[in-house]
This record gives C-alpha cells, structure tokens and sequence, in this order.
C-alpha cells in the first residue's frame, strides 16, 4: 500500500478497523527513512498581533479580548540565543502578519540568528515575493505555511478577505527560492469532508512538501467557531501517518495541538510517524498571549524545563534527540 490512491486514503480515512496497521506501518517507515532520532526546533512566539481574520484562530484580528504583545528584535535575538545554548539546532520564529516586522527588520532579526550555530525557520504567513527572497538571503532555511485545507470553498470560508491562490504562490515562490517548505493542515474544520483531506494529504504530496504538519481544530471560544466541536484526535493521527506513508523521508511534527486534545498526544504521535517535536522557546510572560486555541500546554513553563520534560519523554521510547540540524534526509 505504498502508492496510495485517493480512494484508498478515504477508505482508511473511513474505517477505524485498520488504525492500528496504518499507525504501525507509518511508525516502520518513519524507523526506516528517517530513523529513531527525533529533531527539536526552539518555537519563539514572537507577535501575537495579526491583520487577518482567520475564522478558527484567536488571534485573528477580530478577537479584542486578548492582550496583545510584540517581542522587539533585540529581545528576540536573546530568546533564540539562549535556545542554542539549551542545545537546539533549530529556531523556529512564528507570529501573526504584523506589519510591524518590515522586510528590514526582519532581514536583521534572520542575520543575528544566524550568527549562533543553527538553521532558521520561519512561519509568519503571506509575504511578497521579494520579501521571502530577501528572508532568504539573509540566511533563513526553512518556511512553514500550512495550506490549511485545500478545498477551495471551505478555505473562502475559513479565511475571508484571504485568497488560496496566493497561499498557493507563497508555497510555490518558497520552493523556487530554495527554502525548505513546510505545509500542513487542520483537521476537523467545520464542513470538511473526508473526501478534502484525502486531497490534502495528495496535495502534499505533490508539491513534494519538506514537511508537513498536522492538527486537529480546537475550537477557540473568542472565535465565530466558539461552538464547533474538537477535531478528532485519532482522524488527526491518521492523517499524519497517511502522509508518512506517502512522504516517507519528510520532517513531520508531532504537535503541540495533538498533545492540547491527549495528554499523551505527542508521544502516539512520535510513535505513528512523526519525528520532530517543536518545544516552545518564548519567556513565560508571553507564552499564554499567543493563544492561537485554547488550553495550550505549557503555557506556566520556562524553556529549560520544556527541554527537559520532551528529552525525557522522547527517550522513555527508547528514542534519541538529534544534535544534527536536521536538514529533509
Ligand atoms: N500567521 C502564520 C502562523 C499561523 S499559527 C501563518 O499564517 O502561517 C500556526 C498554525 O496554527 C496555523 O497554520 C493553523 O493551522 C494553526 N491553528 C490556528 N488556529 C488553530 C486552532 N484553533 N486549532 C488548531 N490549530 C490552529
């Protein structure tokens, strides 16, 4: 079952019976392509402020009950620093589209970073493409921009004022610039069918994505999809380890909206096809603000312990941190 069609994608998607065997082979592919090691990316928050409105998100500019925050540049450069010396490999910088960080300020906040040992991994929306290009010439490796559903209606709906076809120029531009591209989905969205994610995962696969990253929706109660009921964890799960499957040598996070809906969230999902985990950088002060759903966890933590709490989980596995940068294989 390695060249998957679409109609066999929504026969697992469909049946329950087969989880575990899906689950398993993702894990054995995981072992084989990319091995027992597991990458961590430091994710810095830096930006809670957005001009969009995406229906599902609670920092979408609509929501005024949240506390707004920034992190200046130079605070930045200290949170990313102290991250590497906690032994990561990665930074990860992700915010709202906040005008506030120009072409400029950004291309400084990139060449700073990239002064520390490590690769550098933006995830901070639709730029033009002489921003990602400048980004990129400043020394950025890497960009996350989840396509977030590729049915076209559902996206209208889910994004107004937004346009897929420009997400899908911004995938296109990242990878003709060189970058490594990250894309992913949302699980559980309101009016979304089996069918879509099935395209999705075939989506991904088309474009060759580096990475790909998968959540289920947890639904926000400042957000117009307050009464939307979770996505499910385990239709999440399966996602992930189709698109392992498929992708086979990807970078695929286990993530942190998994472990929001089970406790033990990141870990099945290491175990069903994921091999990267994203621990969060940002001080404590800031971490609750950047509220993208609720009941995030470790919202009360400091860098430190996260790195010690997931160095744990992972070997309790009987898996290893990478100490490489952990390029696509
Ligand atoms: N502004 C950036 C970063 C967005 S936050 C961008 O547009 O790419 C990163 C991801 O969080 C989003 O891509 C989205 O898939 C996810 N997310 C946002 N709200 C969520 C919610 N309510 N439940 C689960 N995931 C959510």
């Amino acid at each position: 079952m390695m060249n998957l069609s679409k109609s066999e994608i929504i026969d697992i998607l469909k049946d329950d019976g087969q989880n575990d065997r899906v689950f398993k082979l993702a894990d054995e592919i995981r072992k084989k392509y990319v091995g027992d090691e597991v990458h961590l990316r430091g994710l810095i928050e830096f930006s809670n402020i957005c001009k969009n409105n995406c229906k599902y998100c609670g920092l979408q500019s609509k929501n005024k009950t949240i506390e707004r925050y920034r992190i200046l540049p130079d605070d930045i450069i200290s949170l990313a620093e102290k991250a590497v010396e906690l032994g990561y490999k990665t930074i990860v910088l992700q915010s709202g589209e906040d005008e506030f960080y120009t072409r400029e300020v950004m291309c400084n906040i990139i060449k700073r970073i990239k002064e520390f040992d490590v690769a550098l991994t933006l995830s901070i929306g639709e730029k033009s493409t002489d921003d990602y290009k400048a980004y990129k010439d400043a020394g950025a490796d890497r960009y996350l921009i989840r396509i977030e559903t590729t049915d076209r209606n559902l996206y209208k709906k889910m994004h107004p004022n937004m346009d897929f076809d420009n997400r899908l120029r911004c995938l296109k531009d990242l990878r003709e610039l060189g970058y490594e591209v990250g894309t992913g989905c949302l699980v559980g969205l309101p009016e979304q069918t089996i069918s879509s994610l099935a395209d999705d995962i075939l989506f991904f696969e088309k474009i060759n994505a580096d990475m790909v990253g998968i959540g289920p929706f947890i639904s926000h109660p400042q957000t117009p999809l307050k009464d939307v009921p979770n996505g499910s964890f385990t239709l999440a799960l399966k996602v992930m380890a189709l698109t392992r499957i498929l992708l086979k040598n990807i970078n695929i996070p286990a993530t942190t909206a998994m472990e929001t809906i089970n406790p033990n969230g990141r870990i099945i999902a290491l175990q069903s096809g994921a091999n990267v985990v994203m621990p969060n950088v940002t001080s404590s002060e800031y971490r609750a603000k950047y509220e993208i759903y609720p009941d995030k966890i470790c919202i009360n933590d400091s860098p430190t312990k996260c790195r010690g709490c997931i160095e744990g989980k992972i070997k309790s596995i009987g898996r290893t941190v990478s100490k490489d940068y952990g390029f696509r294989k």
